[in-house]
């Protein structure tokens, strides 16, 4: 059941979709609340899905009137919500309480529904193929508001769905907000929340290097992508320039350390730049670096950015490339692009609409 409301949160006050267990159980006993409250709010709101405290019958009457001092259960309202035509893909932009708007995506495939979730408003990394990486970066967002994207799309989808994923690979670097994913990955993951395995949440970075190393240190078995999208290190330079400062032979160790650590195959993610990055040699050592480290490789046609001179390949172009692949490589799959139409695929993300 979803009840009531979405606005835009108060000034001053915690957004709920922020707060640990623990943090909230903290807040409660501080008005001599026991913890076991926590536990019964967290219940509410993350398994029965209610928005306003009004229906929470297990609660005294006291915490439920009370409950609009401690923490803000609004959640951002949606500015817009956009549908592919075949139905299976979402665009949603969200207000945020600043006026600041994030965008978040939902895919369906036969087998699930994924949650695409931003980490930040815009990017600072600048790969230069990416439309939020032509925003630049307007600032972090909290782990509230990185939540609240989930809670948004799930109550969207009126959680008709028991099991979903979860991939940071809306708009910005997750590992350039480090904190604020982790402890919203804590609140997703928390069994008395959402529940949510850490296996079925990916992480997608362009190559923060000492980050992975952090995040392998976590010990959650959470997915890791990296976005790899050349072979060597003039041409990583051009299209991805955080190479400048940690190159592809750090990244590849520190994806092997990750593999080694959460015992997951790392996915490479490998977007086709007609002309650029989808020659023969371009695939020879792909797959020579893929055979170093447990791993899988994505490949991801080019998804036009409006101003952007870049192509993309052909579906031809892609199937060649990704059977020059097989015999050499671990895995390799092709991601079949969702959304286009609405301005929603990967690299996609940055204020573009369908008028666009
Ligand atoms: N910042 C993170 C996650 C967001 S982008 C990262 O870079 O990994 C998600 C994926 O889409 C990344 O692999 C990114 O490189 C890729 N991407 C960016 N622009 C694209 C475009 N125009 N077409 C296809 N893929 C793109
Ligand atoms: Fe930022 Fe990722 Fe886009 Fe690069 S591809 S600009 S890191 S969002």
């Amino acid at each position: 059941m979803v009840t009531s409301s979405e606005s835009a949160v108060p000034p001053g006050l915690p957004s709920f979709y922020g707060l640990t267990r623990a943090a909230l159980a903290a807040r409660l006993a501080e008005q001599g609340l026991p913890s076991y409250r926590a536990d019964q709010v967290f219940s509410w709101v993350y398994r029965k899905h209610h928005r306003t405290p009004e229906g929470m019958a297990n609660l005294p009457a006291v915490l439920r009137d009370r409950f609009g001092t401690l923490c803000a259960l609004e959640r951002p309202a949606f500015a817009s919500t956009q549908a592919s035509s075949d139905g299976q893909t979402h665009k949603f932009v969200l207000t945020l309480a600043d006026g600041a708007r994030v965008e978040c995506v939902s895919m369906r495939t036969e087998r699930r529904l994924t949650f695409c979730v931003s980490s930040q408003v815009g990017c600072a990394l600048g790969c230069t193929f990416c439309a939020t990486g032509l925003m630049g970066l307007q600032r972090n967002l909290g782990s509230a508001e990185i939540v609240a994207q989930v809670i948004a799309m799930g109550d969207f989808h009126a959680w008709k769905d028991d099991r979903f994923n979860i991939v940071f690979m809306g708009m910005g670097e997750p590992l350039a907000n480090y904190g604020p994913m982790m402890e919203a990955i804590r609140i997703l993951h928390d069994p008395l929340g959402l529940n949510l395995g850490a296996r079925r949440i990916t992480v997608s970075t362009s190559g923060v290097v000492p980050q992975i190393a952090r995040l392998a240190d976590e010990g959650l078995p959470l997915g890791l992508a990296v976005s790899l999208h050349a072979t060597t290190d003039e041409l990583r330079d051009r299209l991805v320039p955080i190479n400048r400062r940690w190159p592809i032979a750090p990244l590849i160790a520190a994806a092997r350390d990750y593999g080694r650590k959460s015992g997951r195959r790392v996915t490479l993610e490998y977007t086709l730049l007609a002309g650029v990055n989808d020659r023969d040699e371009d695939a020879l050592r792909l797959g020579a670096l893929a055979r170093d480290l447990p791993s899988k490789i994505n490949l991801i046609a080019y998804n036009p950015v409006p101003g952007l001179d870049w192509k993309r390949p052909t579906r031809e172009a892609v199937d060649a490339f990704a059977k020059r692949l097989w015999p050499i490589a671990p895995a390799v799959t092709v991601r079949h692009t969702m959304g286009g139409e609405i301005w929603a695929a990967c690299g996609q993300l940055g204020g573009l609409s369908p008028a666009a």
